[in-house]
């Protein structure tokens, strides 16, 4: 006979371990089911292992999916302070890094431990290291096949996330269920992904990997300012994993180095108060050395002094630098992506509550819908929030 539950929720991460804590307060019978045997890998591994767990500034606009109004309702019934609050309950201490971005103290697995204990006090089931085969539909709702035998529920929550890291466990699960159940898809592409090189560009710039340099990356007509990272395989760091998101393949990325510095009038000044110096030394006084080698290289100024540098030659260097165009060949793919964009098409899901509008109790949260954020705790943050939002619905 089928075990019977009020809620099944397949996936132990971060969505779907806030879906059953909510549902299971809520007095509903809960399980949860994962193949992997541990919860919560994803946020064990997340911020270098301190979880960058929301943004206080998050809002729809951190956002992209193809209807960027749908993430609205859940944001706001589910708030960064919110998370906060329950965080604090638990005794865990946290900082903000940057731009918003929250971090443990310690350990994301202090973030881990939380959400375990409140779903043991809201008599939430876990079952790990267990298969799904299939998923029907039931006269009363819906029959999960695990390889541990059938379970009948009322409300079938779908948190499996999306296809980045297949190494950690992702699979492409939920979009084989929304197929199956008619749902439409967005194309899912990796997003939060360091960008690869074509091997002659990479050739030359191959004495940079390792340098890191305040920069703008800019794509189309959005713009990041976050650290800039050179890398064997291409470009990565904050700024590039951001830009990324919104990078089309065969586009452009205009990096503008050192924003915040007016290098033209450092240069100049520099050439006043000492003209003998190199170009390459006085520019390495503003960025690093191996950069500042690469620019005035290029700009075939090599070891020519400032003195010998007109305004013209001192600009077309500065340029350079302020809009460095670099096509990428690609990226790094889901094998390092932080996340998936695209997923479940909005469209077909009831924004409040995140369940299927011709679907009646089949529900999809988290990274699998077609709501993705930026880099800098937002993922998280949309995965408590639509958890949330499906945890009172379900
Ligand atoms: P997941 O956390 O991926 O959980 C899905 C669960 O479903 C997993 O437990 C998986 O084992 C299970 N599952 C998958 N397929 C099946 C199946 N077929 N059967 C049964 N179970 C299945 N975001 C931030 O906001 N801040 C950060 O600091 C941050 N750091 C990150 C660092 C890295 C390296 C990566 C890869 C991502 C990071 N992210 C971060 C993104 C964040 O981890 C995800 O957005 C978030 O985990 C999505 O939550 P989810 O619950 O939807 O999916």
């Amino acid at each position: 006979m089928a075990d019977r539950q009020d809620v099944v929720i397949i996936g132990a991460g971060a969505a779907g371990m806030m879906c059953a804590i909510e549902a299971g307060k809520r007095g509903r019978r809960v399980v949860v089911v994962d193949h992997a045997k541990a919860p919560g890998e994803k946020i064990r591994i997340s911020g270098g292992g301190r979880c960058n767990f929301t943004n206080i500034h998050a809002s729809p606009k951190n956002f992209l999916s193809d209807n960027p109004h749908f993430c609205k309702s859940a944001l706001a019934r589910y708030t960064p302070r919110d998370f906060i609050d329950l965080v604090e309950r638990h005794g865990i201490a946290w900082h903000e890094k940057t731009l918003g971005q929250l971090f443990c103290d310690d350990s994301a697995k202090d973030i881990i431990r939380m959400l375990l204990t409140e779903m043991r006090d809201a008599g939430v089931a876990l079952r790990l290291g267990i298969s799904v085969a299939s998923v029907e539909r039931t006269p009363t709702g819906f029959r999960t096949m695990t390889s541990e035998g059938p379970i009948d529920s009322a409300a079938l929550v779908i948190a499996t996330g999306g296809k980045s890291i297949p190494k950690m466990g992702a699979t492409g699960f939920a979009y084989g269920i929304a197929e199956e159940f008619g749902l439409p898809l967005v194309e899912t592409r990796p997003g939060l992904v360091p960008l690869t090189l074509d091997p002659g560009l990479l050739e030359s710039l191959k004495d940079l990997a390792g340098v890191a340099v305040d920069a703008e990356a800019k794509s189309g007509k959005t713009t990041f300012r976050e650290a800039l990272l050179m890398t064997h395989r291409g470009l990565s760091g904050p700024s590039i994993l951001q830009i990324s998101s919104f990078w089309r393949e065969g586009g452009d990325v205009h990096l503008h180095l050192l924003p915040e510095i007016d290098l033209l009038a450092a240069l100049k000044t520099a050439r006043k108060v000492n003209g003998r110096q190199a170009a390459q030394t006085a520019l390495a006084e503003q960025m690093p050395k191996r950069l500042a080698q690469f620019f005035v290289e290029k700009s075939g100024l090599a070891h020519r002094s400032l003195a010998d540098l007109s305004d013209k030659a001192l600009d077309a260097l500065c340029i350079g630098i302020r809009d460095w165009t670099i096509r990428p060949a690609g990226s790094e793919g889901y094998r390092t992506a932080e996340v998936t964009l695209g997923g479940i098409d909005t469209r077909a899901l009831d924004s409040r509550s995140m369940q299927a509008r011709d679907v009646p109790g089949l529900f999809f949260i988290g990274e699998c819908v077609d709501v993705t954020g930026w880099l800098g705790g937002y993922n998280f943050q949309w995965a408590w929030a639509s958890g949330y939002s499906a945890g009172q619905a379900a």
